[in-house]
């Protein structure tokens, strides 16, 4: 199936990325140029703050980090009293609420909340794929509103992968199409691409699927499906919001432990993982530490393991 490279993008952003094309400078240099600009949100006057509700600064020494990874390279993500609000008519609704925290290289972090408490807003923030109203978010030591939304789409291809409850796979796809794409979208060589696809379905157990379409599988193999497309560049850091929430408890369960298996793999190198989810019992299971979100403010960090 033949998607032009504006497409591509849009495929592999999921609907919510900004697409960009390749252009000719006037120097007949190639480059690639973001359309629709991203244009930086002006920061909205800061409201008055109501000084009991103190951010909760999740801090290394709080955290009980080992040494070896608090050198300037231990964080995978950190969010720098980020804020995103909405205006609604006359309410001003504030989705992430001057959150200040930090997710380890190697570390799976659960964020969890009820429904409504910012998890998804704060994700996607730090995928990159929305931008907040005020604060900043560094995803390996560099800051996403610093980057042209050029680079910002390479990041997201690149650094991070990304998982949705609703597995978001393009019907018109076959599995490996599917998986190919973020291949495509990074011009990762043609002869290259088939071995990478084939090994990502194999991980997730799938090698037997590989020229189905995603209607014509299980809701499990369709979530598997998208963890391969969002492994297959070998991002360093997997976020994943509510990867089960489709999904019957017993596949839910596989799902969870392919996600701990890529965690912390029989060999090789592991991934940081941020997992968003409603469900207690699964953030205790799985994660090393659970931060827990109210009213998008953290109300409280527990450290698991
Ligand atoms: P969660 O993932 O924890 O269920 P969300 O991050 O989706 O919560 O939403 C947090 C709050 O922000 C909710 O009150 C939601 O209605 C609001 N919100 C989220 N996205 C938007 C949007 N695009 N426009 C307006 N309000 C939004
Ligand atoms: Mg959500």
């Amino acid at each position: 199936m033949f998607l032009n490279q504006t497409e591509l993008e849009r495929a592999c952003a999921f609907g919510r990325a900004f697409a960009y094309r390749s252009h000719r400078s006037p120097q007949g240099e190639r480059y690639k140029r973001s359309g629709p600009p991203v244009v930086a949100r002006p920061l909205a006057a800061e409201e008055p703050r109501n000084s009991v509700l103190k951010p909760l600064r999740v801090t290394l020494r709080s955290m009980n980090v080992p040494e070896e990874i608090t050198g300037s390279n231990g964080f995978a993500i950190r969010a720098e009293r980020v804020s995103r609000r909405y205006q609604m008519g006359d309410t001003l609704i504030r989705a992430v609420d001057d959150i200040s925290m930090e997710v380890c290289r190697g570390e799976f972090l659960a964020l969890l909340g009820a429904s409504g408490s910012g998890k998804s807003t704060l994700l996607n923030l730090m995928a990159g794929l929305d931008r907040p109203t005020s604060g900043a978010i560094l995803a390996l030591g560099r800051d996403l509103a610093g980057m042209s939304s050029e680079e910002l789409a390479t990041h997201r291809n690149r650094t991070i992968g990304i998982v949705f409850q609703s597995f978001q796979l393009l019907p018109r796809m076959t599995l490996e199409e599917n998986v190919e794409l973020p291949l495509r979208l990074a011009e990762i060589p043609r002869s290259e691409r088939p071995a990478r696809v084939h090994e990502a379905l194999e991980r997730v157990g799938l090698s037997a699927r590989t020229r189905h379409r995603p209607t014509e599988l299980s809701g499990g193999e369709q979530q598997r499906a998208a963890i391969a497309r969002a492994l297959v560049n070998q991002p360093e850091i997997l976020l994943a919001d509510e990867p089960t929430g489709n999904l019957d408890s017993k596949t839910g369960e596989e799902i969870m432990s392919l996600l701990a298996g890529i965690h912390r793999p029989a060999s090789g190198q592991g991934r940081t993982i941020v997992m968003v989810t409603h469900e207690r019992q699964l953030a205790e299971r799985y994660a090393d530490r659970i931060v827990t979100l109210s009213d998008g403010a953290i109300s409280r960090e527990e450290r698991l393991r």
